[in-house]
């Protein structure tokens, strides 16, 4: 008897040693390898595929708990993934994406202006700081991350899932765009009152807003003689950018086609000084003229892959065949109670027609009927 059951225990031994472990993990596995590990230790699968935020294709549930042991012929069942539910998040990639344009940001309240509004001056160009706030909370609660100019003008549009792309950018190089108090160990002491001072302060309030912006420079810089090198390296340091807003401030079109590369080369050399390589390389027009692209003077603006108008609208998708890098609309951040083209007026427009991301870079994803529109690209491109 006593043998016997030395020899049955000798052979539950033997077994136990001979089969593989099977307290097998699919959980994050690729289906195919979830397949082949199925059939290597002939165990079988029921696959449900559903939407999810993760890349298609990846096992994202099992009915597998920790600890259990597979036998043969066991049944596991798993929820793969099929991809994003594009369809939920509205994702819409040929939507147009707003530029927003300022000049200067003045540190007074709306009810200490002559409009009793946003706007200091009668046009809108400047605005207070208080409707600045207000500007940057609408758009991060409105569901717009801040992009670069750059990547917008490169379809590298990087804004996550559900999400959609705005760009900022600032005309004149005021002093209020970024004031120089001091410095403090050789750090400069920024006016928290100045645009990059509200700006930072938004970095630090919504880390994921991706705070940013674009500097259109004339010949003077930032008019702050003993800062203005260390202020356009500090800029981009902390993730802003400069763009060319001329030498020195007059409509293009009216001067001989020499004159206009003189006024574009002449900043363009003064910023390489301070950020070299040719960092900077897209001009805002001044006036925004010429008005038109097809116009001569537009072969002046040389070593330049993008210009900007003074603009009413928002601009198209960089995937969209009309889009045109050399003549791109900006909205002029001002208010005029929901008309002409005003901040309320642009936003309500973009509410059926914005671009909302689909969280990756490497994949463009339209709606079928925007197929048409298309331009041509080496992305992959999915229409749903
Ligand atoms: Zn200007």
């Amino acid at each position: 008897m006593k043998t016997k059951l030395f020899v049955a225990f000798l052979l539950i031994l033997l077994v136990r040693i001979l089969t593989p472990d099977l307290m097998i993990d699919l959980q994050n596995k690729k289906l195919e390898d979830a397949v082949m590990l199925s059939k290597k230790y002939s165990f079988k699968l029921d696959i449900n595929y559903i939407y999810s935020d993760q890349e298609e294709d990846i096992v994202i549930n099992q009915s597998l708990k920790k600890g259990n042991k597979l036998n043969k012929n066991s049944l596991v069942k798993i929820d793969v993934s099929k991809g994003i539910d594009y369809k939920k998040y509205n994702v819409n990639e040929m939507g147009n994406v707003p530029i927003m344009m300022y000049h200067g940001i003045v540190n007074i309240l709306d009810n200490e202006t002559v409009t009793k509004t946003g706007n200091v001056d009668k046009d809108g160009y400047h605005r207070t700081k208080e409707s600045f706030i207000r500007d940057l909370e609408f758009f991060y609660q409105n569901g717009y991350r801040m992009i670069k100019l750059n990547d917008y003008v490169d379809g590298k549009i990087k804004t996550p899932l559900g999400k959609s792309p705005i760009v900022l950018t600032f005309d004149d190089g005021l002093v209020n765009n970024i004031n120089i108090l001091g410095e403090e160990n050789g750090d400069l002491i920024i006016d928290p009152n100045s645009a990059i001072g509200i700006l930072e302060s938004f970095k630090k309030k919504y880390p994921d807003y991706n705070v940013t912006a674009t500097f259109f420079l004339n010949g003077s810089l930032f008019r702050q003689l003993n800062y203005n090198d260390k202020i356009l390296k500090w800029l981009i340091k902390n993730g802003y950018d400069i763009g060319n807003h001329t030498y020195s401030h007059l409509a293009l079109d009216t001067l001989d086609i020499e004159l206009v590369k003189e006024e574009v080369t002449r900043v363009y050399d003064i910023l390489n000084d301070s950020i070299p390589n040719k960092y900077v390389n897209i001009v805002s027009l001044p006036f925004g003229r010429p008005y038109n692209v097809e116009h001569p003077n537009f072969n002046g603006i040389i070593n330049t892959k993008a210009a900007l108008r003074v603009g009413w609208s928002s601009e198209v998708s960089p995937f969209n065949i009309s889009f045109n890098p050399m003549y791109i609309k900006r909205i002029r951040a001002y208010d005029n109670n929901g008309k002409d083209f005003d901040i309320k007026q642009n936003f309500d427009l973009l509410e059926n027609s914005r671009y909302i991301s689909d969280g990756n870079i490497e994949k463009i994803v339209i709606k079928k009927e925007d197929m048409k529109y298309l331009k041509n690209t080496n992305i992959n491109v999915f229409a749903y």
